[in-house]
């Protein structure tokens, strides 16, 4: 039987862990960039040329999860287009078609071991109506997904930190780039640094050429999501310093005997914040989209000193899938107690910590 492949999902279901219920740090980055995805569809959307010719608009959300965040984004997406289509209808099509609605399919992707049994179950109104087609497509994104000249809009947010894989070396005891005290890519220098860095390359210019196949021409991709200035190491922000301190707890559970020392030097998480430049580069690359918008947007959190009882809740809902896949079932509890506790002991002082980037970013699919 071919083996999926690897894939970490946000924690399934609608229980205190789930994802649904830990995912406002995303849901208020998504909720920040409402009016700008508004008024980007309305500028630069054409009907009129390309992208739309048909009566059926395709709208694609990549790495969806499952829960509110996909179903506002896609819903305001959605919206918008309905309006603009309203708004520009020709005399003629009035005259012709006076009660023709647009219709839509929605893709909803994500990897196969996502929950789309809760997302499909709570679907809102708007996505169950009979003008708009709910489907869901479990496959990684890092390569096709949907035929091809398909999509009008695509959309992902808060997914393309998380890589295909963590680069090999890192994991690889003979290797320079063997990252052993670390579960994370920690600094701008090094091997390490190096490995994630082409990794993350790789990766984004698969993402980046997929949708160029997939979007129609004149189609609009939308991206938000998190890197960090080009002098700023991940372990200089809040995140990084979380991150470091559950590796630390991994270090103690192998110490305890929870588990394996070599299992924790092994472990890399599959994540890799981009330096602004280098994000701006893959995309220059891969030459079929023009960059229409490209700017940083404030998280609306980013002053706040946020409770360890929320960065706990957070990062288990986030990290649960990609921690059992390396280490099995059984830890998690354990795991994130520790963590809990050392976080009490040493509370993160945001004021020290450098600031990651929120980013928003409009393309538009080249007419050749
Ligand atoms: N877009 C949602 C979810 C972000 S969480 C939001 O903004 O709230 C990141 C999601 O990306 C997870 O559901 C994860 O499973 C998905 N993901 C990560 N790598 C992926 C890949 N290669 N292909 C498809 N989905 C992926």
């Amino acid at each position: 039987m071919a083996t999926l492949p690897l894939s970490y999902p946000m924690s399934g279901g609608d229980g205190p862990h789930s994802y649904v219920r830990n995912s406002s740090y995303q849901k208020a980055a998504i909720d920040s960039v409402k009016e700008k995805t508004k008024e980007a569809i309305s500028k630069i959307l054409d009907f009129h040329n390309q992208p739309f010719k048909g009566e059926v608009f395709r709208v694609a959300d990549f790495g969806c999860s499952f829960g509110q965040n996909t179903f506002d984004v896609v819903g305001n997406i959605i919206q918008t287009v309905e309006l603009k289509h309203k708004q520009e209808k020709t005399e003629e099509e009035k005259i012709k078609n006076p009660k023709k609605e647009l219709e839509f399919h929605v893709f909803f992707n994500d990897q196969p071991n996502n929950d789309f049994n809760t997302l499909f179950k709570t679907l809102p109104l708007l996505l169950s109506t009979r003008r708009c087609f709910a489907y869901g497509v479990p496959s990684s994104f890092y390569g096709r997904v949907l035929p091809r000249n398909s999509i009008h809009i695509g959309h992902t947010s808060y997914t393309l930190h998380w890589l295909s894989k963590a680069p090999e070396d890192v994991g690889d005891r003979n290797s320079p780039a063997w990252n052993k005290d670390s579960i994370q890519c920690t600094s701008l220098v090094g091997e390490a640094s190096n490995a994630y860095r082409v990794q993350f390359k790789r990766d984004m210019a698969d993402f980046i050429e997929a949708r160029a196949e997939e979007l129609v021409p004149g189609g609009l991709m939308i991206i938000s999501g998190q890197c960090l200035p080009d002098d700023v190491s991940m372990v200089s922000t809040w995140k990084g310093v979380v991150i470091d301190m559950i590796g630390d707890c991994l270090f103690d559970m192998a110490k305890s005997g929870v588990t394996r020392e070599e299992m924790v030097e092994s472990f890399n998480l599959p994540i890799y914040f981009p330096n602004t430049s280098e994000l701006e580069e893959v995309i220059e690359q891969n030459g079929c989209f023009r960059i229409e918008i490209m700017e940083e947007v404030k998280h609306p959190m980013e002053d706040e000193t946020l409770s360890n009882d929320f960065i706990v809740s957070k990062f288990r809902a986030i990290f649960h899938g990609v921690i059992e896949e390396h280490f099995g079932g059984g830890l998690i509890d354990e795991l994130f107690g520790r963590f809990a506790k050392k976080l009490t002991s040493y509370p993160v002082d945001f004021k020290k910590c450098r600031k990651d980037m929120q980013y928003f970013i409009v393309l538009k699919r080249y007419v050749f």
